[in-house]
């Protein structure tokens, strides 16, 4: 007995200066940063390498329809790029980012099955990084659907509670602003060339600068889906809406095209059968953030494709058409914005939740003007008070302010 009571305090002692070594530990300590990604080898056996300051835990698993393999990392940071980058031998393009927070992931998008033939570390010498080596080599379909197991991402897309509702504050009326993409999913690559920009970091730096413009007018409370460089699952966007209440629910992204002339914002609603041909094909393209950013929605998919859309009550549909149309008006006088600006198409965001919800596309990527524009902090007041003006005539129109 005195023996265990003298060793009580003794191990808390032990604890609490663990603790502390460890809080302090993680203070200093930047996470491992991966400086080059390299790729070689052919269409039957191909080498997959990271150079990384540091040997961060890792995990693999392989996905199908389309076929991937994921690698899931402790966090790390990013030095090379935008965010996504061509393949070569059996890996057809590669992204890579923040997934959760202290978990970093790479996709890669596979030409062909593949097993993964050996996974190994090489210690850098003479203060050189450590090698993250993959080997992968062809095999068939059927051994490579197999393999496949994800338990985590099934259980994390069930299990989407990452941010906490909140009270909104009395009086303000609360908007969700949604930035497009994010951490592994880096959204549409069509202003790299134009000027090195990834469609995830011209909608968080417009996010931002929206809320900022909402904010000060004393009348919105604004929360924003991601606040950072980070993966969020389409529908855990819209469930933050939900959780909190929201009056109105914004996701903001930025367009490509294969013609580089074509210009301009558009504005988007939720339907079933989507208004025209381009519409429904952006929607497939926004659609797939999921499946891009290595998501196993599994049956998950068919419920928001079949089920969710049935939930969304006509009525937030016409409040949704009301606050595009106040929108639409606004962005016409502010920006340029394409000659059809009001569409509406299949948007999972925008789907299984009763806040009146639209998608901006704020303008393309693919045209040199729009990509410069976009980034420039003019160009995002503009479109943060056009927001702004527009949900004072939408609020003015279907509510009294309270
Ligand atoms: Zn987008």
């Amino acid at each position: 007995m005195v023996s265990s009571y003298r060793c009580v305090p003794l191990k808390f002692i032990y604890c609490v200066v663990i603790l502390l070594f460890m809080t302090t530990s993680n203070l200093v300590a930047a996470p491992p940063e991966v400086s080059a990604a390299r790729i070689g080898g052919d269409g039957t056996k191909t080498r997959f390498v990271l150079e990384i300051s540091g040997s961060p835990a890792f995990r693999t698993f392989s996905l199908a329809n389309p076929n991937r393999i994921v690698i899931d990392l402790d966090e790390v940071s990013w030095d090379i790029g935008p965010g996504g980058a061509v393949g070569k031998g059996l890996i057809k393009n590669y992204r890579y980012g923040l997934y959760t927070p202290g978990t970093s992931r790479i996709v890669l998008d596979l030409n062909s099955p593949v097993k993964i033939a050996n996974s190994f570390v090489i210690k850098g010498k003479g203060g050189k990084p450590d090698r993250l080596v993959f080997d992968f080599e062809k095999t068939t379909q059927t051994i490579f659907t197999k393999g496949i197991s994800s338990p985590v991402a099934r259980a994390q897309a069930v299990n989407s509670a990452r941010t906490p509702a909140t009270t909104p504050s009395r009086g303000k009326k609360v908007i969700v602003i949604d930035p497009g993409h994010g951490g592994h999913d880096p959204g549409n690559l069509g202003g790299i060339k134009v000027n090195g920009i990834s469609e995830k970091n011209v909608t968080m730096s417009a996010s931002r600068n929206i809320k900022r413009i909402l904010e000060a007018s004393g009348r919105y409370k604004v929360i924003l889906t991601r606040d950072r460089d980070i993966f969020l699952q389409l529908r855990e966007r819209s469930l933050v809406a939900h959780r909190n209440n929201a009056d109105l629910f914004i996701s903001i992204h930025a367009d490509a095209f294969r013609s580089p002339n074509v210009r301009g914002a558009t504005i988007y609603t939720l339907t079933g059968k989507a208004s025209d041909r381009e519409a429904e094909l952006l929607a497939a393209r926004e659609n797939k953030a999921d499946v891009i950013a290595g998501v196993d929605l599994g049956d998950e998919q068919d419920i928001v494709q079949n089920i969710l859309i049935d939930l969304v009550k006509q009525e937030t549909m016409n409040l949704s058409n009301r606050f595009a149309s106040e929108l639409s008006k606004e962005l016409k006088k502010a920006i340029t914005v394409r000659k059809r600006s009001l569409r509406s198409a299949g948007f999972v965001v925008l789907k299984g939740i009763d806040v009146p919800s639209v998608l901006v596309e704020m303008g393309y990527l693919t045209n040199s003007t729009d990509a410069r524009l976009l980034m420039q902090k003019e160009t995002q007041d503009k479109i943060g008070r056009a927001i702004l003006e527009a949900a004072d005539n939408y609020f003015a129109q279907n509510f009294a302010f309270n």
